[in-house]
């Protein structure tokens, strides 16, 4: 059921309006409600698949991630999710356990008139961390050989003033009043009787009465860390590296969120890429095009001479095998391609002038032979206008 799509889970087409998108799972949410079926395991499965539908379909870039990328697009644990980026603190995780709150407290204050939040993640107290997203621009060389890089990244630490207690020095946690220390408090409208996380204490029984000013009662306060990071030969722009356990710590007990570095490869100066293959315009002289010679070209491994043959043409492209990027998973190499481009002569003296057209001159002498592609050119032009 987990890889069932999600607007099958829902009945709706996939042009459905997001108004049609709250009406059928609102419909679905009652048939298969817990409280509805007790003990029946495959309606709360069911129950479970078409909140995690809506939490998605119900929000627009995450319904436009997945129409584009399937569950790839909105699943936190595979790369190339939808998330913000930014400066360091900026983008924070795909769908965390709160957007999925979210989307059941949309329905159920509807279903309850306000305030009801629906069993969905409950039961567990630890919550996990958010997961934290940012950018980091390397160079195409870097890209291509790979290393290591040192980045500092946010991070979290134990707040020191109360040692991650969240209480006020000399306070300590006390029973929650609302749910008397059990975690969790019941609702009723009638129809449903819906046990639900205390709000006050989000089931953890005990309440911070007095929280300590310096982590607001996280018991966590934000620094900065140094994190080393192993770039992976031939990474491409936009991929991701994942770093477990290294974004948000978790609350109660939970596992800390993952910290995806996604890369961003400055354009190189010389080089355009594509995939494992590199490209460059090579500029050579009208001279070495029509004598031939040798000339030095880069390459991400130094530079290296080529010969360039007599007679050769603007546009030609010459390939120097396996001198591109070599593959991340097959470590297969590309190749570099060469676009020939003749540079006309400018700012010519009156000496190189005078050279020139005597060297036109003999030429025009010699007739059609050494310049086959003009004839060609003249002929297909008097057949248009003949
Ligand atoms: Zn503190
Ligand atoms: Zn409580």
């Amino acid at each position: 059921m987990a890889d069932q799509d999600y607007y099958e889970l829902l009945g709706v087409s996939r042009s459905a309006s997001a108004d049609e998108i709250k009406k059928a799972y609102r419909r679905l949410a009652m048939k298969y409600h817990p409280d509805r079926n007790p003990g029946d395991k495959a309606a709360e499965e069911k129950f479970k698949a078409i909140g995690e539908a809506y939490a998605v379909l119900s929000d627009e870039q995450k319904r436009a991630a997945y129409d584009r990328f399937g569950k790839a697009g909105v699943d936190p644990s595979a790369a190339g999710g939808a998330g913000g980026f930014g400066n360091g603190f900026g983008g924070f995780g795909n769908m965390g356990a709160g957007d999925f709150q979210s989307a059941f407290g949309d329905i159920f204050s509807d279903l309850f008139g306000g305030g009801a939040r629906a069993r969905g993640q409950q039961r567990e107290q630890g919550v996990r961390g958010d997961d934290v997203s940012f950018s980091l621009e390397i160079s195409l060389e870097d890209a291509a050989h790979g290393r290591k890089m040192e980045i500092r990244v946010p991070s979290w630490e134990e707040c020191k003033t109360c040692h991650g207690s969240g209480c006020k020095p000399g306070t300590s946690k006390k029973t929650c009043p609302t749910c008397g220390g059990s975690g969790a408090v019941r609702m009723s409208n009638g129809i449903f009787h819906v046990q639900q996380t205390c709000p006050r204490c989000h089931g953890s029984g005990q309440v911070i009465e007095e929280p300590c000013t310096d982590c607001q009662g996280t018991g966590y306060t934000r620094t900065a860390k140094v994190l080393e990071v192993n770039i992976p030969a031939g990474i491409n722009d936009g991929q991701r590296i994942r770093m477990v356990g290294k974004g948000e710590p978790g609350l109660n007990g939970g596992a800390a969120g993952d910290l995806y570095i996604e890369i961003r490869i400055r354009p190189s100066e010389i080089f355009e890429r594509d995939g494992d293959d590199l490209h460059m315009d090579l500029p050579i002289s009208f001279a070495t095009a029509a004598l031939g010679g040798e000339v030095e070209v880069p390459t991400l491994e130094g530079k290296t001479r080529i010969t360039i043959p007599e007679g050769t043409q603007s546009g030609k492209t010459f390939r120097l095998r396996d001198k591109g990027i070599r593959n991340m998973r097959t470590r297969d190499p590309g190749d570099l391609y060469l676009h020939i481009l003749i540079e006309t002569p400018v700012n010519l003296t009156g000496k190189q002038k005078e050279l020139l057209r005597e060297f036109e001159n003999s030429i025009k002498q010699g007739g059609e032979k050494h310049n086959p592609k003009t004839k060609g050119f003249f002929e297909r032009m008097k057949n248009i206008f003949k």
